[in-house]
């Protein structure tokens, strides 16, 4: 096993850090960065300056102004984000080739098997802050990580933040593992957390003396495997995860084809794809509705936005497109929808576009629990109201979705 073999750069404050390099003013002061002026709103990024205070992304803008009433706030300029992306790209290359790019602020590289000291591999890290520093700009700094697979180093990225780099050595792999928090894991999300806790797994000590065979079990797919193997320091393949789609569709019952019923199927239909998307703890960015209308007519639209699995969020987009179906009056035979462009949602920075709505989050993770607990009629969208029954909803909480799922 090569003991680095991944080198994970993950850069501090990423959007706060653009901010302060373009305005002298706001270096070494608390900023917020907003996606736009207004006092209900939400921190995107906040400086370490800010963090400080309790600050953090979510926060809202009052809120903030009261923890650290000398907070500024500057307004998320994306362009200039993607830019300086661009330049610590370039960087980075001109140290070491960079096999994965994360998020804007995110990047894997896979070390050459040359670097087999350790000595070797922190000159290579001293020269990309040094390079990053020249080229990009002192004040955009980055943590990174080093181990034997990708999981281990980005959890090695983290470890001594803001600005420093952490290597894992082989000897003291476990002891590095166990000082983190189930949660601190990348892919441990919410959801698996409680599971685990099931399963009487508390600790990050108590998962790493799982075998392999139970790890499968709690997770009930092969990314309990997975888990086991990351832990091990094993190198395994990324599971490609973002062609995967996740759709419903229905043969209308003849009640149900007038438009208006056809209408809260469809939100019956997204109620399921948005409970499965949530219990595999993925995101979408891609909206498709398709119709079938009774004259055999066929039609189907998609739409694009920032990755979400807030249920919201993708009635809102599911309501945008239905007022964009041809013929608005006829009846319908068959009407789906489909998620396309999943993403594990723990690999995702937050969309500089959307707000991240902890209220409406809780919401969701409520109306999850509450199905898991009592059934699909237990709560479901005042949208799909009438229509319950039009749309079986076979998912299994108190399993272990993934398996159930793909079914
Ligand atoms: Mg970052």
């Amino acid at each position: 096993m090569q003991e680095f073999q991944w080198l994970f750069i993950d850069f501090d404050s990423y959007f706060a850090s653009v901010e302060q390099h373009l305005n002298p003013d706001l270096r070494g002061k608390p900023v917020g960065v907003v996606p736009m002026m207004a006092e209900t709103t939400s921190c995107i990024a906040a400086s370490y300056e800010a963090k400080a205070y309790g600050i953090k992304t979510g926060t809202r803008v009052a809120e903030a102004r009261r923890m650290c009433p000398g907070i500024q706030f500057v307004e998320a300029v994306h362009q200039a984000y993607v830019q300086y992306h661009h330049l610590f790209h370039e960087a980075i290359e001109e140290l070491t080739p960079i096999t994965q790019t994360l998020s804007i602020d995110e990047v894997s590289c896979k070390l050459p098997a040359s670097y087999a000291e350790q000595w070797h591999v922190e000159n290579l890290i001293e020269s990309i802050r040094l390079n990053i520093a020249q080229k990009v700009s002192p004040w955009i700094t980055c943590s990174m990580g080093v181990g034997p697979n990708k999981f281990l180093a980005k959890l090695a990225s983290k470890y001594q933040k803001p600005n420093g780099a952490y290597i894992i050595r082989t000897a003291a792999r476990l002891t590095f593992i166990h000082d983190h928090k189930l949660s601190d894991l990348n892919g441990v999300g919410r959801n698996m957390e409680a599971r685990l806790r099931k399963y009487g797994i508390y600790s990050v000590e108590q998962l790493t003396q799982c075998t392999e065979d139970t790890l499968q079990m709690v997770w009930g797919s092969v990314h309990g495997r997975r888990m086991w193997h990351a832990l091990q320091g094993h190198d395994l393949e990324d599971i490609k995860t973002h062609s995967s789609s996740l759709g419903h569709s229905n043969v209308l019952a003849p009640h149900l084809r007038i438009p208006a019923h056809a209408h809260k199927v469809l939100h019956r239909l997204l109620q399921k794809a948005v409970l499965r998307l949530r219990a595999k703890e993925v995101v979408t960015s891609r909206f498709q509705l398709s119709l079938r209308y009774e004259n055999g007519l066929r039609w189907a639209q998609e739409a694009r936005f920032d990755e979400t699995n807030q249920s919201h969020i993708l009635r809102h987009v599911l309501n945008e497109l239905w007022l964009l179906r041809p013929h608005p009056q006829e009846p319908l035979k068959k009407v789906g929808v489909n998620l396309v462009a999943l993403r594990e949602s723990d690999n995702y920075t937050l969309s500089l576009f959307t707000q991240p709505d902890q209220k409406r989050e809780a919401v969701d993770a409520a109306v999850d629990e509450i199905v898991g607990k009592f059934g699909k009629e237990a709560a479901y969208f005042g949208s799909a109201c009438g229509v319950q029954k039009a749309v079986q909803m076979r998912i299994a909480f108190n399993h272990i979705p993934d398996v159930m799922l793909e079914e």
